[in-house]
Parts: structure tokens; sequence; C-alpha cells
């Protein structure tokens, strides 16, 4: 194996064929910027999908990560932990919760609480109370579970019968709900920006609408907030920004800025009923990945920090505004702080991944959320002066593909 030329070709040769990876394989990163195979540079905003809050080796991360290294990595919840401890007492001490479970992916934490929802239904209400309303275009994760509540039928399709009872519905149609919502409702769960669906916002109108509907049927209100939560919105969670104080927060992508760990944050009257034995995960809650989420959050959760996400906000809109002024390619620029969309419009409808591919060709890493929608979700801490390359690279893109077309 040691003589194995590692190239991408080898990914198609031995990979299961779900991803379709770009043509270059990075191999270093530092702050905002990727390296790959050949040296060539790339200014990343993606974030490793919205993951890498602080950037790529982070000098503290590194440090906190190879401390305990050296210590513990591993013990399974046989065992508490340190680190554990530690990041929950953070966790709790910072939002509504009173109780963490940690898990390892944005698609468990969400297992968890839509687990947690039936759970208490069932203890406080019986057995008819199954009802869990989701919305289109809404991302959950790919369990069957999960990816079942989530909005895109094609993503559940084609793998036998589904988890029951999961309704879906127009995201910010408020009245809409209003009918569909009974006392047979466990639990609502949404996203409070639509990241995967399309950067989509929601209205504060429909976010604390929503919560009185649950009030008023006791069923809990989960948050989805793998993609928006760790500052990525300018708050450390969005549902600060939004007036509303959810049952359930689910928190991934940049808990670990980088290392893999989730964790369902929730209140103590919904808790108890995940006694002991009811749920549980390996390497949910291990020391490694939470002594790294423990000084990610830290670092994040600073009145800075999120002041210079909304400038930073800022700023990329205006790129983007003067972008459009140029060449038109832009229905709208949409999101919330370190989260933006950039629709296409009609005749550009549906060509996201050209706008991808040439980005890339430019040495710019961006994504898209769906076919229609290019999605930026930098680590929070790019220095404004590497956003001004990376929209002159962007620029640049559009450029050519604009000629191309004329
Ligand atoms: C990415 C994402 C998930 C799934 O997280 P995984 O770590 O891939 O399982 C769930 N919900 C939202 C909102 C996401 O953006």
């Amino acid at each position: 194996m040691s003589d194995t030329h590692i190239t991408r070709p080898l990914f198609d040769q031995i990979m299961v064929p779900n991803y379709a990876p770009l043509d270059m394989i990075p191999v270093r990163g530092e702050g905002s910027r990727v390296w790959d195979q050949e040296d060539n540079e790339y200014i990343d905003l993606t974030g490793g999908i919205a993951v890498n809050a602080l950037g790529h080796a982070h000098p503290e991360l590194i440090t906190v990560l190879t401390e305990q290294a050296q210590k513990l990595w591993h013990v399974s919840n046989i065992y508490t932990n340190e680190p554990a401890l530690k990041l929950a007492k953070k966790l709790v001490d910072n939002t509504f919760a009173e109780k963490v479970f940690f898990a390892n992916s944005g698609a468990e934490a969400n297992e968890a609480a839509l687990k947690l929802a039936r759970r208490v239904a069932f203890d406080k209400f019986g057995i008819e109370k199954t009802e869990i309303i989701a919305f289109y275009q809404g991302f959950h994760g790919r369990t069957f579970f999960t990816v079942t509540a989530g909005g895109q039928s094609t993503y559940s399709d084609g793998f036998g019968p589904k988890p029951a009872d999961i309704t879906h519905l127009e995201y910010n149609d408020l009245s809409e709900l209003e009918k569909v919502i009974s006392d047979k409702t466990c639990a609502v769960i949404l996203e409070p920006l639509q990241g995967e669906g399309g950067v989509l916002p929601i209205t504060s109108e429909f976010a604390q609408g929503v919560r009185a509907l649950c009030d008023k049927h006791n069923a809990l209100m989960i948050f989805d907030e793998v993609q928006t939560g760790m500052g990525r919105t300018g708050e450390l969670f969005a549902y600060m920004g939004l007036n509303v104080i959810p049952d359930v927060v689910t928190s991934a992508k940049a808990l670990g800025a980088g290392f893999p760990i989730a964790a369902m944050l929730t209140k103590t009257c919904f808790a108890e009923h995940l006694k002991v034995g009811t749920h549980g995960t390996t390497f949910g809650g291990n020391p490694l990945a939470c002594a790294v989420a423990g000084k990610a959050f830290d670092l994040i959760n600073t009145k800075d920090m999120m002041s210079g996400v909304k400038h930073k906000e800022q700023l990329i809109r205006q790129h983007l505004e003067a972008i459009n002024d140029e060449f038109s390619v832009f229905k709208e620029i949409r999101g919330a702080g370190l989260l933006l969309g950039a629709v296409l419009n009609e005749q550009y409808k549906d060509q996201a991944k050209i706008f991808f591919l040439e980005s890339a060709q430019q040495g710019l890493l961006i994504l898209v959320a769906g076919a229609n929608v290019l999605r930026f979700a930098p680590a929070l801490n790019i220095s404004d002066d590497l956003i001004e390359q990376a929209m002159l690279k962007l620029k640049q893109a559009v450029r050519n593909i604009v000629h191309k077309d004329t």
C-alpha cells in the first residue's frame, strides 16, 4: 500500500460513490486557506460546510487536542469524564438548557431529539401522541428517522418503509401549521434558518407562532441548530436573536470546530424521560472531542467574535451586491451572519454547480445549497482582507461565466 499513488481517480475505484468530490485533494490548511496536492492555494469560504468556525489548524485548538491526546482519548459512557462535564457546564451556563446529551453528528443529535419528543409524549399522554411536524426543504441529517423528517423525499425514498407519522408543511406558513397541528403532535422540528434547503431565513412571526402552537398542544419545539449554532448567525445560537426559547436545541457542525461532536440541549422536565438505558452512544461525549469543543466554545463565545460575524456579513453582502450590480446574476442575497446565500436569477437558474466549479478554478472554495443557491459559510474569524481577496476571485468566476454566455 505504501507505494499506492494517492490521487483523485483512486476515489472512484475504491470509495462508495455517494459523493462527487472536486478533482483536487486538499492536503493542508491554515486559517481560511487550503492547499492541494500540487500546492495550489485556495481561499476557503466553505468552512468544511459551516464546521471549521475557527479556520484550519487553529493553534489553540492544536494545543488542547494534543494535550488531551497525551492524557485520555476515550472511556465510553460507563464513565463520565472531565472535558465532557466542563463542556456541558458551558453549554448550560450560556443557553436556556439545563441538560445536555452528547453525540457525534448532527443527525445523531436530531435522532436523540426526536426520540426524546416521542418518549416524553408517550410517558405523559399515551400511545396516540406520535405525530412529528417538519418542513419542506428542511434538513436534519441522514439517519432514516432524521432524513424522513427532512423535507426532501428524494433523500428518503427508496429505502423501504419509513418511520411513520411525520407530516411536512410549508416553512414560514403559520396558518397552515395552525390548521394541521393537534394534540396528537408530539414535536415540531425546524431550522431557524434553512441551510441545506437554500439558506432560507425564518420569519420571527413564524418562530414565535410555532412556539405558541407547541405550547397549546403540548408539543416539543425542536430547533435544529446544527448549522446555525455556535456563532454562525452572529448569536451564540440563532434562537437568541428570534425571541423564542425552544424546548430542544441541537448543535453539531461548528461545536467541535472541525472535530466531530454534537449535542442535544434541553430542559430537565423533558430530559428526565430519557432514563438510564433508554438511549445511548459509544463515542458521544468522548474526552478528545469535548476538550477541543470546550476550547472552541471559549474562543467563539465572545462579544468580539459575534460582532465580527455581523461586520463580515455586511462586508460580504456589499461585495455580492456589487458583483450583482455589474453582472446581474443574483435574484437575492439572503441569510444571516456568516451563513449567506446568493440566489441565482432566471437566466442562471439551477446553475449553482457551474459557479462552484468556476470559483474553484479561480482558487476559491464556495458551497451550493441546492441547484440554485451559492452558499457562503466561512470561518467566523476569517480576516477582512481574505474576504476582499475571495470576492475578487468570485467576481472573476462570475465574469467568466457571464462572458461565456454571450
Ligand atoms: C448538516 C446538518 C445536519 C446533519 O449533520 P450531520 O453531522 O451530517 O449528521 C442536520 N441538520 C442541519 C440543519 C444540518 O445543517
